[in-house]
């Protein structure tokens, strides 16, 4: 195999050096259709049913492999067992083999065409919605047909997880303690993937496009998580390289999280609270580990995303209870559920929406559910007698919302009061400011609630009109955009000047190119990625609050996003080359990557 490199967009910083597994591959154009003479239908039948049953024993292998205390997980599998088992598809597709001489791929795309055309004659939505099953479950098919294997667990050794796409959902079922890095082909600056990978504190790219094409399963790559890399069969020149660039990564990672219980700090005391972001109970340990002074985004759908049936009043209080009495006494700010979009409950199934980022998401699905949000209501109230925790609504667009939700809030208190059931009166209300139309009425919704979070991941998608998840328009995603930039500003000065706290938990607040800038503005929180927080503080602590007032004045003076760039690279470089040696950064910083590319990556 000849030495290539390949790039996309790296999401989480660190070097990798393994062999590759695919966990899916994009089946388009891939799945053959041919028709089988007489004499061999038997034999193609025989393939059909073989398939059938590997993908059933590789199911199954996935299962035995869930812990216990993730039985959600098993359920979903089982349920994906279950449609294996149904002899309704596999019957099917054996007759398009027998009567139309039909291969088996073919045979069995025909025969899920026709369930999907029964399917979507039926009203029942929950039904309709369960068609994303079968097609999950027929693709392990197919795959098995072409011979792939799609088991990440069953394997020996850790490995760099590849997809065509991973979505939470396929997440769940991957053992992490095997992966030593993420490589998807799909994917934005803000999905999922990185999320999760820096969480995990692994290498991740995304929006690898050449990736299916170039990489096979066990290849030897090295991921270049800081330049968004795929080298693929390194020659030992560049093995070494890279070797030396992994241990000066592991050096500073500790030199940083030794300083970690340092306060952020600056050199003229001007002081930010540095708080984590997180998506499962397990990483609290993580957040205290690196100098976390609290959660400012717990992204509660997670523990809804990984089940089939929805959590109960109790089993939310458990959770947050716990959560808020082992930070105490650092602040957890609890964020109402963030379900549509990518993130869909198997509960419910992924709603048919044309566009979902822009559908039945976040509090407006929650307005919709009220029943559902006041479940979580009422758990999160119940929790808040630990004494730290803060409520946070998402994705409101303005003062309807925020009352709407206020209100059931409202009726959750008195439900609780009646039933004799404490709760802390004064837990603060907050509000996530994602969308342009919050920006401009900032200063209203201000009056009405204890504390801003800006949620830059969406409000850069939704003000530059940029799919988050959509690696061809990524190109476009600039947080230093002098319109993202006015618009963080001017949601800062209205919460300011109502004498209410702002924070920031887009991924923005991680990147070590636009803190500055943001600290010039007077955050008063940032909140990112656990393993984060210690670089930087570090930064934090480096720097006066003059000069980024002084960074953020000249910013504020450039009219294109490439000017921006090029004096926030100038600026921030040659203030902390060790910290921009060691992240990724949203923006299009590197030379080897174009700045402002007038066409998007193939
Ligand atoms: C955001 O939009 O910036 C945010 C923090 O929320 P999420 O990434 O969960 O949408
Ligand atoms: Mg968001």
């Amino acid at each position: 195999m000849a030495r290539q490199v390949i790039s996309g967009i790296p999401v989480s910083a660190g070097i990798a050096i393994g062999k590759a597994f695919f966990v899916n591959r994009s089946l388009r154009g891939r799945l053959p259709r041919q028709t089988v003479a007489s004499a061999l239908i038997g034999e193609e039948i025989e393939r059909l049913e073989r398939a059938f049953v590997e993908a059933e024993t590789e199911l199954m292998a996935i299962r035995d492999r869930i812990p216990d205390e993730l039985q959600e997980h098993k359920h979903i599998i089982n349920s994906h067992v279950m449609i294996l088992k149904d002899p309704k598809i596999l019957g099917s597709a054996k007759k398009y083999v027998n009567e139309h001489q039909l291969n088996a791929e073919w045979a069995l795309e025909k025969a899920v065409a026709d369930l999907e055309k029964a399917f979507s004659a039926l009203h029942d939505t929950y039904i309709r919605e369960r068609m994303q099953d079968v097609q999950a479950v027929v693709e392990r098919v197919q795959s098995r047909l072409l011979g792939e294997q799609r088991d990440a667990s069953a394997i020996e050794g850790r490995v760099i997880i590849m997809a065509h796409d991973l979505t939470p959902a396929d997440t769940v079922v991957l053992d992490v303690n095997k992966i030593i890095a993420f490589v998807v082909a799909m994917g934005g600056k803000t999905s999922h993937t990185g999320i999760m990978a820096r969480t995990m504190g692994i290498p991740a790219m995304v929006g690898v496009s050449e990736l299916e094409a170039e990489v096979s399963d066990g290849d030897l790559v090295i991921i270049d998580g800081f330049k968004g890399k795929v080298i693929i069969a390194p020659d030992d020149e560049e093995l070494a390289t890279y070797h030396e660039l992994q241990v000066r990564f592991d050096v500073y990672q500790r030199s940083v999280v030794k300083e970690c219980l340092l306060p952020g700090e600056t050199s003229d005391g001007y002081r930010v609270k540095v708080l984590a972001n997180i998506e499962l109970f397990e990483e609290v340990a993580v957040v205290i580990d690196n100098g976390g002074e609290g959660v400012g985004l717990y992204r509660t759908e997670y523990s809804y995303i990984s089940r089939t049936e929805l959590p109960n009043e109790e089993e939310l209080v458990e959770e947050y209870t716990d959560m808020a009495s082992i930070l105490s006494p650092r602040r957890v700010v609890i964020r109402t559920l963030d379900l549509g979009a990518d993130k869909f409950m198997a509960h419910f199934g992924k709603l048919e929406e044309g566009n979902p980022a822009m559908g039945l998401r976040a509090i407006r699905f929650c307005l919709t559910h009220p029943e559902l949000f006041k479940i979580q209501l009422r758990a999160i109230l119940r929790a808040s007698v630990v004494g730290n925790i803060s409520l946070m609504f998402p994705m409101i667009s303005g003062m309807r919302e925020v009352v709407a939700a206020k209100a059931l809030l409202d009726e959750a208190r008195t439900e609780l009061r009646n039933a004799g059931i404490p709760y802390d009166p004064d837990m603060p209300i907050g509000i996530m400011i994602e969308l342009p139309s919050a920006v401009m009425v900032a200063e209203f919704l201000a009056k009405e609630v204890d504390f801003f979070s800006i949620g830059t991941n969406d409000l850069i998608q939704y003000s530059l009109g940029i799919d988050r998840t959509n690696h061809h328009v990524s190109y476009l995603y600039q947080p230093l955009h002098p319109a993202v930039l006015r618009m963080i500003k001017q949601v800062v000065d209205a919460a300011h000047q109502e004498g209410i706290e702002v924070s920031l938990c887009g991924e923005v607040a991680s990147d070590p190119y636009c803190v500055p800038i943001l600290m010039g503005m007077q955050i008063d929180c940032l909140s990112m990625s656990p393993k984060a927080i210690p670089g930087i503080k570090r930064v934090i602590r480096q720097t006066s609050m003059e000069e980024c007032k002084s960074l953020l004045r000249q910013v504020l003076e450039c009219n294109t996003v490439s000017k921006i760039n090029k004096l926030v690279k100038q600026t921030i470089f040659q203030r902390y080359p060790e910290e921009l040696t060691f992240v990724t950064s949203l923006l299009d910083i590197d030379e080897g990557v174009p700045e402002h590319p007038l066409r998007p990556a193939s």
